[in-house]
C-alpha cells in the first residue's frame, strides 16, 4: 500500500494513506541513497510503500519511491552524515522580518543559494508588517526590491493582524511548501494563521509519541483545507547544502549566473580578476553589493553571519 510520510521523529514515521487514514510506521530493511550518507533514510514528503505487521496496527515501510528533490542538513556530529529533512517540495518560503529579531541579508542569501542548489523555487515572506512606520515601510520596500529584481517573489504579511494571509493561502494551496525561518520571526504564528484549526505551540520542538517515548519531531507536514501541505521543520533554522564547489557558487546567484560568460577568464572566481563581468556589474550597481558580499562570504567559507 502506498502512503505519504507526513511526520518524522527519526525512529517512527506517520504515514498518510490514500484514504486519509494515518498510521505509525517504522522502517524495515536498508534504504541506501546513492552518493549520500544519511542518518535517516526517509523523510516527510516521501512516498513509500507500507505493509501492516500481522496482527498489529503498526506498519513497516519497505519501499521508497523516487524523489523529485530533497533537502538535507548536515549532522551536528562529525561523521559527515547528512539528515534528510524533507522530500518532494514544490517551493520554499523563507519567513523573515526586518523588525526584531531582524533577519540578516547574509542569512537570506544563504537560504536562497541553498534553494537554488536544490532547484526549489524560493520566495521571501516579510512578516510583522504591523510594526512598520511610514519610513520603515519604505526601507522594507527597498529590501524587497533587491530580491524581486533578481526574480525572487516577496510578500509582506502580518501573522499577528492577519494581513495578506489570503495571498499566501492562494500561493500554497495545492502545493507542498516548506516554511523556514530563524527563531522569533513569526513562522509558527504564520502557520497558525494559515491553518487556524491547527495549534502549533510557538517554540515547540519535541513531544511525546504515543509509544511513550520522548521524541523530537524533525519535520511535519500540515494538510491545507484546499489541498497541499505546509512543511514545517521545528528547531531547524538553516538548511545545509552538501558540497557546493567554490567554482559552482556563482551559478546559484541568478544575477551572476546571467553574466558568467562575459568574464574575461573562463575560470574567473569573481573575486579580483581583471575583466570580471560580475565585479563590473557590482561597481555599476547592477548587482547589489549586499548580494556580492554574501557571495564572497560563502565563497571564503566564513558564512557564519547569523
Ligand atoms: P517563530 O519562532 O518564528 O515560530 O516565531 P513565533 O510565531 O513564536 O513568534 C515570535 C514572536 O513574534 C511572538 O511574540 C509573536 O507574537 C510575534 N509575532 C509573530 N508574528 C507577528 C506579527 O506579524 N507582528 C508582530 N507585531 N508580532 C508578531
Ligand atoms: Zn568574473
Amino acid at each position: 500500500m502506498q502512503g505519504l510520510i507526513i511526520r518524522s521523529t527519526g525512529s517512527w514515521y506517520q504515514v498518510q494513506l490514500p484514504d486519509g487514514r494515518r498510521v505509525e510506521a517504522r522502517i524495515k530493511g536498508k534504504f541506501r541513497i546513492k552518493g549520500l550518507s544519511t542518518t535517516n533514510p526517509v523523510a516527510v514528503g516521501d512516498v513509500v510503500d507500507i505493509e501492516f505487521e500481522p496482527g498489529s496496527d503498526n506498519a513497516v515501510i519497505n519501499n521508497l519511491h523516487p524523489r523529485r528533490n530533497y533537502i538535507i542538513r548536515k549532522s551536528i556530529n562529525l561523521s559527515k552524515q547528512a539528515q534528510i529533512i524533507a522530500a518532494n517540495l514544490d517551493q520554499a518560503f523563507l519567513v523573515v522580518t526586518l523588525a526584531s529579531p531582524r533577519t540578516s541579508l547574509g542569512f537570506i542569501d544563504r537560504f536562497l543559494v541553498t534553494a537554488e542548489a536544490y532547484s526549489i523555487p524560493a520566495a521571501l515572506v516579510f512578516n510583522k508588517l504591523d510594526l512598520f512606520s511610514k519610513e520603515g515601510l519604505e526601507i522594507l520596500a527597498e529590501y524587497q526590491d533587491i530580491y524581486r529584481k533578481i526574480g525572487y517573489p516577496c510578500y509582506e504579511v502580518s501573522a499577528l493582524k492577519g494581513t495578506n494571509i489570503d495571498q499566501i493561502t492562494e500561493l500554497i494551496t495545492g502545493k507542498t511548501t516548506l516554511f523556514s525561518g530563524h527563531s522569533g520571526v513569526g513562522k509558527s504564528s504564520l502557520i497558525n494563521a494559515l491553518l487556524p484549526d491547527l495549534d502549533i505551540r510557538t517554540g515547540e520542538v519535541s513531544d511525546w509519541s504515543d509509544k511513550g517515548m520522548h521524541t523530537t519531531t524533525f519535520a511535519e507536514m500540515h494538510q491545507l483545507p484546499g489541498g497541499g501541505f505546509i512543511v514545517d521543520t521545528p528547531g531547524i533554522r538553516e538548511l545545509g547544502v552538501i558540497d557546493i564547489e567554490q567554482a559552482e557558487l556563482s551559478h546559484f546567484f541568478p544575477e551572476m549566473r546571467d553574466r558568467l560568460n562575459q568574464c574575461r577568464f573562463n575560470n574567473c572566481r569573481h573575486v579580483n580578476e581583471p575583466g570580471c563581468a560580475v565585479l563590473e556589474a557590482v561597481e555599476e550597481g547592477e548587482i547589489d553589493i549586499s548580494r556580492y558580499e554574501s557571495y564572497l562570504s560563502i565563497y571564503h567559507g566564513n558564512d557564519t553571519r547569523a
